[in-house]
This record gives structure tokens, C-alpha cells and sequence, in this order.
């Protein structure tokens, strides 16, 4: 189980295949090595269960955007997740991966039924005769949301306005007013709908009156939909650390459900003003910090700003210019431990106006007792 074949080696298709062709693959294999077609048939049966797997991943564009970054969807991403390492993951971290390991129809178990592939299949490719008979998740929203960067080290709230639909609070998403029961459209009153088509045809339940053929009238509210897009204030809590292109979840906040399923969830991705003084690398900040002549020769103590007030810096005698200096621990908090990154501060002697003919006399006679070429290694005089 360790060893997984590639993907898109299990479907027959090249890296960069289409949505379109992926689906085709996946439906010419799935003809081929579903238990309904092979009864009793191990060797098909795995090999369902794996261009099964292959394909949950290769036809949800995020779960295919892991896949293709990380090489093995499911260990790879399943070990980010439980860390919550999200490293080099396209647009910055994470920080819930749950809804990658979610396997709609029953994946990983006894499989799905061929019908329900079918139906999977069917949805959303134009063939409308084939309802749904399956909960939906609702879709996730994305929004871009603008920080300032002591808030992204520090942790805010963010309270922002998104257009999302909602259930409808008439008809509780069920789409159905309040008149007597008529004949349902959707099946002329069978109370079954056909499934897939051509070659695999089966009729299932028809799921916009849950095989009794009857139907109330649609929801005057929401005109039989089940849901009323609504603009919705949601406060969000940014963590302490993201960074331009972190991902901050607010679960149940994307929007709502088909036919019961459960809500999408809301993402904010952060983007971070720049600071005058400081530069994120990652968790750690870095900085450039001035220094006198005097200072960096003889040694001084110094005063230097962090994310978290001021710190002493002590400058050793004899340091260079463009010399880095480590403060523990002062930079942003890491997302992925308990820990922060570090504060690196990089000194830059700079040199005071020298006019007075007393200081240019000091600095001749300490050039005589100095007689150095910094330039001798390059062969210069
Ligand atoms: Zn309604
Ligand atoms: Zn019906």
C-alpha cells in the first residue's frame, strides 16, 4: 500500500490531460473493472478501487493542484496535514487540509456503486436527465484580505462582508412551499429518474421528490432553489504569523449545500503590507540596522527594534559592515510549532561627517599606526 502507482499512469493519461479527458479515462476504466461488471474478480476490484482513488483526485482541481505539487496525493498531503506543514503549497499555508481526505461516495470502503460513479459522472456534464441524487457540498469562496504587517505577526480579527448563499430560512433548503402536494416535474410522477446513459443506463431515485412522484410547489421565497444569496458580515480570526498567501479557514462560512449537503467553508488569503524597517523571510525577519566607525571597531552595546519593542544588541570589537546578527526567537510565530522564527539584524557602518581639523588629524595619525590594504588580496595598491 505503500508504493502507490502514479495517477495519471492508473487512468492512461498524460500530466496536463484535461478535465474532459481524465473523465473519459476514468469512465472507459471504470466499464471495465467495476465489481458489478466482475463479480467475485479481486484483481478488478483493486484496480477499480485505485483508478477510483486516482480519479477523486485528478478531477477536483485542488486536490490535482496537491497531487501535482507534492507527487503523492495521499501520503504527502496526509502527513502536511497532520503536521500542518504546508511549505511550498501554492499560495502559502493551509491551515485545514480536511477536506482533502474526504472521500465522497464512500471511496476508500466497498467502493461506490456504479451508479453512484455514473451520477458523479453525469452531474455538471450537461446531461440534465440525470439528477442528482446525492447531497452536494457547497462550494468554497475565497477572499483576498488586506493586512498590516505587525497584524500578521501579531494575530488580529477581521471582520469582512462576503456574498455568499445561504439556506433558505423559509423552506429550511428544501426548495418546497407550503401548498398541497402535485405531480413532480422533475419525473412526471414515476418518482424515478434515469441514470447515465447509452451503455449504462439504470434509473434511480428521483431526488427532487425523493421518489414519491409527488411535489409541493417551490418555496416562494427562494423560488424552489433551497438557498438565498445574502451579503453575510463574518468576523474572522487571523492567526499570529501568516504571511502574503496564507489561507485562513472559517469553516461553514462558504456556500451552503444542495439538497441537504453540508456548507462550503470560507477561505481569507492574506496579503501583508511591507514594513518600513523589516523584511519577512518566512518565519524570520530581517533588518538594517546603522552603526558608527567607533562602534564597530571598538564595540558598543545598541538599541534595535523587533516586532516586539526594542532589544540590546551587543556589537563585538572589530565587526564588518553587512556582518548579520542573530536575535533569538524575534521573529514571526511560526504557523507549523510553538515557536518563532529569529530577528536578523545586518549593521551597516556608517561614517560620521568629519570636518573639524582635529578629528582629521586623529584619523591621519591612526592611519599611520594602521597601515593597511584592504585591497592587497585583489593585487591592488
Ligand atoms: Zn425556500
Ligand atoms: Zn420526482
Amino acid at each position: 500500500m505503500a508504493q502507490r502507482e502514479d495517477y495519471y499512469n492508473l487512468l492512461g493519461v498524460k500530466r496536463g490531460a484535461s478535465e474532459d479527458d481524465i473523465k473519459k479515462a476514468y469512465r472507459r476504466l471504470a466499464r471495465k473493472y467495476h465489481p458489478d461488471v466482475n463479480p467475485g474478480d479481486k484483481v478488478a476490484e483493486e484496480k477499480f478501487k485505485q483508478i477510483s482513488e486516482a480519479y477523486e483526485v485528478l478531477s477536483d482541481p485542488k486536490k490535482k493542484e496537491v497531487y501535482d505539487k507534492f507527487g503523492s496525493y495521499s501520503e504527502n498531503l496526509r502527513d502536511a496535514a497532520s503536521k500542518g506543514a504546508g511549505a511550498g503549497f501554492p499560495g502559502g499555508f493551509d491551515f485545514n487540509f480536511g477536506d482533502y481526505t474526504a472521500a465522497p461516495g464512500g471511496g476508500a470502503g466497498g467502493g461506490p456503486s456504479i451508479k453512484d460513479i455514473f451520477s458523479d459522472l453525469f452531474s455538471g456534464s450537461g446531461t440534465r436527465t440525470s439528477a442528482q441524487s446525492k447531497h452536494q457540498r457547497g462550494a468554497d469562496i475565497e477572499l483576498p484580505v488586506s493586512l498590516t504587517f505587525e497584524d500578521a505577526i501579531n494575530g488580529t480579527t477581521k471582520t469582512i462582508s462576503v456574498r455568499r448563499n445561504d439556506i433558505c430560512a423559509r423552506c429550511n433548503g428544501s426548495g418546497e412551499g407550503n401548498g398541497s402536494p402535485a405531480t413532480c416535474i422533475t419525473c412526471q410522477g414515476t418518482g424515478k429518474v434515469s441514470g447515465g446513459g447509452g451503455f449504462f443506463s439504470f434509473d434511480q431515485p428521483c431526488p427532487d421528490c425523493k421518489g414519491t412522484g409527488k411535489r409541493r410547489p417551490p418555496c416562494n421565497e427562494c423560488f424552489g432553489r433551497g438557498t438565498v444569496a445574502k451579503t453575510e458580515t463574518v468576523t474572522v480570526r487571523i492567526p499570529a504569523g501568516v504571511d502574503t498567501g496564507s489561507r485562513v479557514r472559517a469553516a461553514g462560512k462558504g456556500e451552503a449545500g444542495k439538497r441537504g449537503g453540508p456548507t462550503g467553508d470560507l477561505f481569507i488569503i492574506t496579503n501583508v503590507a511591507p514594513h518600513p524597517i523589516f523584511t519577512r523571510k518566512g518565519d524570520n525577519i530581517e533588518c538594517v540596522i546603522p552603526i558608527t566607525l567607533t562602534e564597530a571597531a571598538l564595540g558598543a552595546k545598541i538599541e534595535v527594534p523587533t516586532v516586539s519593542g526594542k532589544a540590546q544588541l551587543r556589537i563585538p570589537p572589530g565587526t564588518q559592515s553587512g556582518q548579520r546578527f542573530r536575535l533569538r526567537e524575534k521573529g514571526a510565530p511560526s504557523l507549523r510549532s510553538n515557536h518563532r522564527g529569529d530577528q536578523y539584524v545586518e549593521v551597516k557602518i556608517t561614517l560620521p561627517k568629519i570636518i573639524d581639523e582635529d578629528s582629521k588629524e586623529l584619523l591621519r595619525q591612526f592611519a599611520k599606526r594602521n597601515p593597511e590594504n584592504p585591497r592587497a588580496a585583489m593585487g591592488l595598491e
